[in-house]
């Protein structure tokens, strides 16, 4: 399909097959170089089987390329168009060659950048309700709050804290109760041996005995994001997005833009896992197995 780019200029989008570019009104084949001045790349391509290279002193077979527009010198004021290897394009017509890639990637991302601005807008109302829900009927200030005041309100010792952030970080949360190996134990393992024990083999002997695990222990960093997602940044996010006027938007712009909005659903999925994770931490059998293994955390 024919697409057009901001200044006017023709695009064409996905070539599916080498029909359907040989089928094109203006293409042509055995192009002599010479004889033509490369007006624009009008579509890169990227074929399953390989084909010769349009300029008749090429005829390279290869898959990946591009649709170009040129002007004749001489004869018919019509322009054609032809097919160019990724490799021999830049070879053949030198450091235009690559200008004119950067200006075709351009206006094509011009385009995409667009495209998903203005889906984006669209999804405004199905964006804020989604918050809505994950904050009043998924939960999500609940959790929060919940974990907010184990945190401020000195539910939880701030030693214990910090030992629950390094465990968040480090993704640890199974808790086992460490027992150095008593005198006897040591003695009895002596005699066997029929020798002194090694400092590593007194330790060999201390036991791991396992306790549990604790549930959602990321709530202890991730609450803050629940907060700052759903209340703060993705709110702001969509009202900046909603005053958007794209078609006014220059590239450094849209560019921008297609940054801020890159990950956006992936965002959303993230804030859901860490109001589970909020509302597991904040379980009463949970903070219940916390206090009462305080010493192995
Ligand atoms: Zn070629």
């Amino acid at each position: 399909m024919d697409i057009l780019s901001d200044d006017g200029t023709q695009l064409v989008e996905n070539l599916k097959n080498w029909e359907e570019m040989f089928n094109r009104p203006r293409y042509e084949k055995n192009v002599d170089p010479h004889d033509v001045n490369m007006v624009r790349i009008l579509s890169s391509y990227e074929m399953s089987e390989k084909n010769t290279c349009g300029l008749s002193i090429c005829k390279q077979p290869h898959n990946k390329g591009f649709l170009v527009l040129c002007k004749r010198k001489s004869g018919s004021a019509l322009p054609l168009e032809t097919n160019i290897g990724s490799v021999c394009g830049a070879n053949i017509f030198g450091v235009t060659f690559k200008e004119q890639q950067n200006s075709y990637n351009r206006d094509l991302n011009t385009i995409r950048y667009r495209t998903l601005i203005e889906d984006s807008i669209c999804k405004v109302g199905f964006y804020r309700e989604r918050i809505h829900k994950m904050r009043k009927i998924d939960g999500g200030d609940r959790a929060y709050a919940l974990v907010r005041n184990l945190v401020d309100a000195h539910g939880i010792q701030f030693s214990l804290k910090t030992k629950l952030e390094r465990r968040a970080k480090l993704g640890n949360n199974s808790v086992s109760a460490f027992h150095k190996a008593s005198k006897r134990d040591i003695e009895l393992e002596e005699s066997m041996k029929g020798r002194k024990l090694t400092e590593a083999e007194r330790a060999d002997l201390t036991q791991e005995i396992p306790l549990g695990s604790i549930a959602g222990v990321r709530a202890i960093i991730d609450y803050k994001l629940v907060k700052s997602e759903l209340v703060n940044e993705l709110p702001k996010l969509l009202s900046d997005l909603e005053a958007l006027k794209p078609e006014e938007l220059h590239f450094t712009e849209l560019t921008m833009w297609s940054k801020r909005l890159d990950g956006l659903d992936e965002r959303f999925i993230k804030v859901t896992d860490y109001i589970e994770d909020c509302k597991r931490f904040s379980l009463e059998s949970n903070i219940q197995f916390i206090k009462e293994n305080i010493e192995w955390i």
